[in-house]
């Protein structure tokens, strides 16, 4: 442990944003590094507890927090970069966008503010570029085995990477014209920009990994042919299936998936043409964001940054906590509301609202027509009431479902292969292995739609288990 008492001494000091008034014109990154100084007193600030809950209980990819924090208090950044990268693939990615779990299981965080572990994973994966300490690392042994893995969004690309440098000859099958999955599409440009992505991948591509895009598995390559060719296959295909709308008007022409709005102007930052079919341009325009997740609220700074003239965001559900509820006791992970975060942004929440009908004429909505509701308790459950009188409308040029994703596409692929899949609608696996055994499976397929932390650690265990059954 670096410096005793160093949580004594030293507050935590939050990482600094680029002013709103900035922000909000540019698609770049938002935060600003802390200085090595400032990172340093922050590494000293972990207790180097006896049990570490932030990696044993918090972190997904299970990072060797402590002692990464130590390595950065001492300035032996090679060797936490090192680490890092025996958990994480793409610490530079979970060091950006990852929600952290690993604070709110700190134990600092019980009555003082937790050890900025993500700030310090991020600038030591950033040192490790910027020094050429992360670099490809071919395997020397080639096993003769052929893996084929289906997807490459974090999961896919860690799965990829292990397998590679395992000696196996790896190719990995993208539907979408590049690579990345969520982390290119999704995410948008101001969390992630894409040339993070892309310095990575040249990582990944020097280590042998062949990348097929523009190839939809299960159309234009079959489950005769990946069984012909390859020795193992993993499915990381991500959960894609959109949880749908069921209310009279959803299906008109400016009623659009949050995925294909953001992917849209991902595609724009990045100077990709866009498959978009309507204007995705959210400028002067009434915007009306149904869902109160993670992923609404990554199109409320889109639709701020494209200048949409007044955004309003529903959701059905009560507004999560400002503070960690009782219920949800350290070390576990809190889903807290932030009360600047939307309101900085322009953007008017409502919770507990249930959208009852989009109106509108010529096949375009002009009114969102919805009702509040209240929640009460019914055994084990809450149970919705409508509140009657408490209708109202709101005007719409655009309405963006960010409804969440209920499982994986079972059409094609999944059901051609025949992949048993849990009561969920997800793949069922044991131990990464689907039914059919020569079928592996990881990532949100698996989980249903989850964290990149996540994602990236069930690829690396199914590399294993894929490893384990090609060489067996
Ligand atoms: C808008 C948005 C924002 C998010 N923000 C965050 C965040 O800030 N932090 C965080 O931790 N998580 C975030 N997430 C969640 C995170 O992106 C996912 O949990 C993660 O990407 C899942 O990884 P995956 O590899 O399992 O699947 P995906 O990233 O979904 O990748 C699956 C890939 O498989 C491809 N594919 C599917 N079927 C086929 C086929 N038949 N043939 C070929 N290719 C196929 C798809 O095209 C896709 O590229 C966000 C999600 C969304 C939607
Ligand atoms: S991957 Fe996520 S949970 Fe793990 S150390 Fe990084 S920020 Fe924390």
């Amino acid at each position: 442990m670096g410096e005793a008492k160093g949580f004594l001494k030293h507050p935590r000091q939050e990482v600094g944003h680029r002013p709103l008034e900035e922000r909000v014109h540019d698609y770049r990154e938002c935060t600003l590094p802390l200085s090595a100084d400032a990172l340093r007193q922050q590494a000293a600030r972990c207790m180097d507890c006896g049990v570490p809950f932030c990696h044993a209980a918090g972190c997904p990819v299970q990072n060797e927090i402590p002692d990464v924090n130590d390595l950065v208090y001492r300035g032996s950044w090679e060797e936490a970069c090192r680490l890092l990268h025996a958990t994480n693939n793409f610490p530079e990615i979970t060091g950006r966008i990852c929600p952290a779990p690993c604070e709110s299981a700190c134990t600092l965080s019980i009555n003082d503010s937790p050890v900025l572990i993500q700030h310090i994973e991020l600038q030591v994966a950033e040192r490790g570029f910027e020094r050429g300490w992360i670099h490809p690392l071919p395997a020397s042994d080639r096993t003769g085995a052929s893996v084929a893995v289906i997807g490459s969004g974090p999961s896919g690309l860690a799965v990829a990477q292990q397998l590679a440098r395992a000696g196996h000859a790896v190719v990995v099958f993208e539907a979408d014209e590049r690579v990345g999955g969520l982390l290119r599409y999704g995410i948008p440009e101001f969390k992630l920009e894409k040339r993070i992505l892309d310095r990575r991948l040249y990582q990944l591509a020097a280590e042998g990994i062949r990348f097929e895009t523009g190839v939809e598995v299960g159309t234009d390559l079959s489950v005769r042919y990946l069984k012909r060719t390859f020795d193992a296959v993993c499915l990381a295909v991500g959960a894609r299936q959109p949880r749908c709308l069921s209310i009279p008007g959803a299906e008109q022409s400016n009623v659009l998936l949050a995925l294909d709005y953001l992917s849209a102007q991902n595609r724009l930052c990045t100077g990709e043409p866009s498959e978009a079919s309507v204007p995705i341009d959210a400028a002067d325009k009434d915007v009306v964001i149904l869902g109160g997740g993670a992923t609404g609220f990554d199109c409320i700074g889109t639709a701020r940054r494209q200048g949409a003239k007044r955004i309003t965001q529903l959701e059905i559900q009560p507004r999560p906590p400002i503070e960690r509820p009782a219920s949800i006791p350290w070390p576990q992970w809190p889903r807290l509301h932030d009360e600047l975060a939307a309101s900085d942004l322009g953007c008017e929440q409502r919770w507990n609202v249930l959208t009852t009908e989009l109106v509108g004429e010529g096949n375009r909505v002009e009114q969102v027509h919805a009702r509040e509701v209240e929640w009460e308790p019914a055994g084990d459950r809450w149970q919705m009431r409508e509140i009657s009188g408490s209708d109202f409308t709101l005007a719409a040029d655009l309405v963006i479902l960010a409804l969440g994703f209920v499982h994986a596409v079972h059409d094609g692929l999944v059901h051609d292969l025949g992949v048993r899949l849990d009561e969920r609608g997800n793949i069922r696996t044991d131990e990464y292995q689907t039914s059919v055994p020569w079928v592996f499976a990881a990532g949100d397929a698996v989980s249903g739609a989850s964290w990149v932390a996540g994602a990236i650690h069930a690829g690396r265990q199914a590399a294993d288990a894929a490893d384990r059954w090609v060489r067996s």
